[in-house]
């Protein structure tokens, strides 16, 4: 009997809004709503507002919401502040004193192509560069490379599929991600390159080294695990409570993004200016 209800009951429940998707804001708003209409109708009937309640909280418990349509109302008028307030914030994009793409122009990784009269990764640099990925694809171990990068301990580090990022995790601090393992390893190979290539790469903090490699990414148009075209495409992601423009960098051959910029469509449009990435 507890089997097969349980069975009902795993069946039922919705799991794009449960789980592990279950959105806490929207979980909270509902309760809240189930509330009140359960206190208001409690006032003239109060068994009648215990049973509501009670059917609401179920609903909730198996739906992921009471009222259809509330992870699209978080989505679209829940402010920033208030789904940080709940952990639920999309990522903000980070500043560092050393300004990502005057530093790979200093440095002549990327260069002026007046072919086409645009920034390319200067020929010398993508060369080292696709040797640096053929040595971590060689050696295995993406502990070791990020144990490199970051300045941490191997053993103490993790990395791992969460969602859809490859994490990096020391203890239970996240101290990365990336959208693919292709971007992990485009960010490694990058960093061994200007290791190599300048004398003030070690100076920087570990957080300008990941602006600046995650720049760097933004030029590459070969994907480093299937050497497939990474082509840029206008997408939006969306998770249970926000919802926002990207531009993403895709690659054709093995499908992993290469990097997603954030970016406000709409205003882009209004100044009429190009994306400057
Ligand atoms: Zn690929």
């Amino acid at each position: 009997m507890f089997q097969r209800a349980h069975e009902l009951v795993t069946v039922t429940k919705d799991p794009q809004y449960t789980g592990a998707n279950r959105c806490f804001p929207c979980t909270v708003v509902n309760l809240i709503i189930a509330a009140t209409i359960a206190t208001l109708l409690g006032v003239f009937v109060p068994s009648l507002g215990l049973v509501f309640f009670a059917f609401a909280v179920a609903t909730i418990w198996l739906r992921g919401y009471l009222i259809p349509g509330t992870p699209e109302l978080t989505k679209q008028y829940f402010p920033e502040w208030l789904l940080r307030w709940f952990g639920k914030a999309p990522p903000k994009p980070t500043a560092a004193d050393v300004d990502p793409g005057e530093y790979l122009q200093q440095h002549a990784f990327i260069v002026e192509d007046e072919a086409i009269d645009d920034l390319v990764i200067n020929p010398i640099i993508k060369e080292d560069w696709w040797v640096r990925v053929a040595d971590l694809s060689a050696e295995q171990s993406d502990k070791a490379a990020l144990s490199q990068f970051s300045d941490l301990p191997a053993s103490e580090l993790t990395l791992g599929w969460e969602d859809d990022a490859y994490v990096a995790r020391i203890d239970e601090e996240r101290i990365g991600s990336w959208e693919s393992r292709s971007a992990f390893v485009a960010d490694m190979a990058a960093h061994r390159v200007f290791a190599s290539q300048t004398t003030d790469w070690d100076r920087l903090f570990v957080a300008q080294r990941a602006e600046i490699v995650g720049a760097f990414r933004l030029f590459i148009e070969q994907c480093p695990t299937c050497e497939g075209t990474v082509t840029m495409d206008q997408d939006v992601v969306e998770s249970c409570c926000f919802r926002y423009d990207v531009i993403a960098g895709t690659c054709q051959g093995c499908g992993d993004r290469l990097f997603e910029l954030r970016v406000d469509l709409e205003q882009e449009q209004e100044q009429e200016q190009p994306i400057d990435v």
